[in-house]
């Protein structure tokens, strides 16, 4: 940082004092404070613990800042440590001690009274975000190959045409929702979007099929790094997508969910 300090006059604390008399500036390097030029402290995602209950915090598969420079460290930490710490804490106040904490989360999605807002919040902000951090990887990005790759390109005609798909779904959705890519029962692919914690996985939400692949667009994923522009948030997602990850769940869907058409 460079301000001009008089030789002699007092620059004073939070405030810098010039002196009128312009033949005695002098140009001066002050150094700034150790904790500003310093990055910030971060902590380690396996050390975020969830009260006791059903549903535990699973641990980031890679440390804050792996996503840099595309999702930064500080919104990753927030968003994990104390978003998604909040709807797990808040799902396992939900449903303790009653019949839904012997269920797994899908189970209580796939059958979840839209009317129970709690447990709609909060079970879809603990699925959401588990699939969001393992659609990212540092090593993500590119495109899909092999069966997925073909399956999308017999979906929605090409790779440009699913991400086109996907990125003008997240950027017009209102407010605060995700952008999904999804399978059916019968293996077609497509993408739909979903208001405030909502998923496709919900009965009767107008959207449906098994999520293979999440982008959160709350604002509270990208408004440190990106504010208000969100078409840039988006375009970084495609990143970091980890498409090994997306084939898995693309593979496990349709072993699951194909009927088997010899029976
Ligand atoms: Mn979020």
């Amino acid at each position: 940082m460079k301000i001009l300090s008089n030789l002699g006059i007092v620059v004073g604390v939070g405030a810098l004092l010039i002196s009128c008399n312009d033949k005695n500036l002098t140009e001066v390097q002050v150094p700034l404070p150790e904790d500003v030029a310093t990055s910030v402290q971060m902590g380690n995602p396996s050390d975020v613990i969830a009260n006791e209950g059903t549903f535990k915090m699973i641990p980031l598969p890679y440390s804050y800042g792996a996503l840099e420079p595309h999702i930064d460290a500080r919104t990753m930490e927030i968003h994990f440590s104390k978003h998604h710490l909040g709807y797990t804490n808040k799902l396992n106040a939900a449903v303790a001690g009653t019949p839904l904490a012997k269920l797994t989360i899908e189970e209580i999605l796939t059958s979840l009274d839209l009317e129970n807002k709690t447990l709609r919040n909060n079970a879809g902000g603990y699925y959401n975000h588990n699939l969001f951090w393992a659609s990212m990887s540092s090593k993500g990005g590119g495109e899909p190959s092999g069966a997925l790759s073909a399956a999308i390109i017999k979906h929605f005609g090409s790779y440009n045409d699913f991400k086109n798909q996907l990125t003008e779904t997240a950027n017009k959705q209102f407010g605060s929702g995700w952008a999904w890519l999804v399978i059916d029962k019968t293996g077609k692919l497509s993408v739909v979007g979903t208001a405030n914690q909502d998923n496709p996985l919900m009965p009767n939400i107008g959207v449906s099929g098994t999520p293979i692949l999440a982008l959160d667009v709350w604002e509270h994923a990208y408004y440190l790094q990106y504010q208000n522009k969100r078409n840039n948030y988006v375009e970084a997602f495609f990143k970091v997508i980890n498409w090994n990850a997306v084939a898995k769940r693309y593979d496990d869907a349709l072993a699951k969910e194909i009927p088997n058409t010899i029976q």
